[in-house]
């Protein structure tokens, strides 16, 4: 019974640390590699690396690479690496949200990190960033005496062109906040985001549709691919157009003024602009 356990143990040690694999060489430096120490990538084009070359790769990066990564996406992270260190040397926050991820972001040179608790400790660049989504899950609904509340989850995905990667964080977990339901049989809520989380998605959103302009102007072959409608509603955060309507156009148009209003900054001026003929945009969408 004893050596049968034995002999147990033994094997899931074997195939645990990869003894069983046979030595092969890291794509990457060309090193013979014994079956221990190989880390192996992609699902299709599989390909080996070292610990060493492994390494180079940020630890949160590691599950999506593993998995969807091939050498060449390796090797444009390396170069990604490389090319953008002294732009992300620079990174000055000017806003920080976050207790168990922090975002802060640089809204000048346009960059931002993740940090913290997640173990990401990364500055990015928006224009990098092809999509994202910073908003509030719901998830315990809570009657109360003085007011219904509603507990969830302050969360944040964003998918990156260069690096290949997509992350999800969570940016405050058991937030508390104060909701209103409506309708008695369907019970929907409704709930207000603090505004320290507001200024957050502001933000965001403003260095995102600021960089991806920049971005479109550097390359115009592709310059046409977000529509002016689709940038208005980005703006707005707007997810499709039934849900705009003339008060909850005025109602964001007017927290935009007002978190970036042109007496406050010099950059202002113009992106208040901006908000106000995206405003003109979606109320004539409204309207038809
Ligand atoms: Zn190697």
């Amino acid at each position: 019974m004893l050596l049968v356990l034995i002999l147990f143990v033994v094997v899931v040690v074997i195939f645990a640390t990869g003894a069983h694999r046979s030595p092969a060489e890291c794509q990457h430096c060309k090193k013979q590699i014994p079956g221990t120490k190989q880390v192996w990538f992609g699902t299709e084009n599989r390909f080996c690396l070292c610990k060493e070359c492994a390494g180079k790769i940020p630890r949160d990066f590691m599950d999506y690479a593993k998995q969807n990564w091939t050498y060449i996406t390796y090797t444009d992270y390396l170069q990604w690496d490389q090319e953008t260190a002294d732009e992300r040397a620079q990174f000055e926050p000017d806003i920080k949200y976050g207790y168990f991820c922090e975002i802060s972001i640089d809204t000048k040179r346009k960059l931002f990190k993740l940090g913290k608790q997640n173990d990401i400790s990364m500055i990015f660049r928006f224009k990098d960033l092809i999509g994202y989504d910073i908003n509030f899950k719901p998830e315990e609904y809570k009657e109360g005496f003085l007011g219904d509340k509603v507990k969830g989850t302050e969360y944040g995905v964003f998918k990156f062109a260069r690096p290949d990667v997509e992350l999800e964080v969570t940016i405050n977990p058991d937030v508390k906040l104060s909701a209103v339901s409506r309708g008695f049989i369907a019970k929907r809520f409704e709930y207000n985001l603090s505004e320290e989380f507001k200024v957050l998605i502001n933000n965001f959103a403003v260095c995102a549709l600021l960089s991806s302009e920049e971005f479109n102007k550097e390359t115009e072959t592709e310059s046409r691919n977000i529509g002016e409608l689709e940038k208005a509603m980005a703006l707005f955060m707007f997810d499709n157009v039934e849900e705009i309507t003339q008060e909850s156009l005025k109602n964001q148009r007017n927290a935009l003024i007002k978190a970036f209003h042109p007496d406050n900054n010099e950059a202002n001026v113009a992106f208040s602009q901006k908000i106000n003929a995206a405003y003109e945009l979606l109320s004539g969408v409204v309207s038809r």
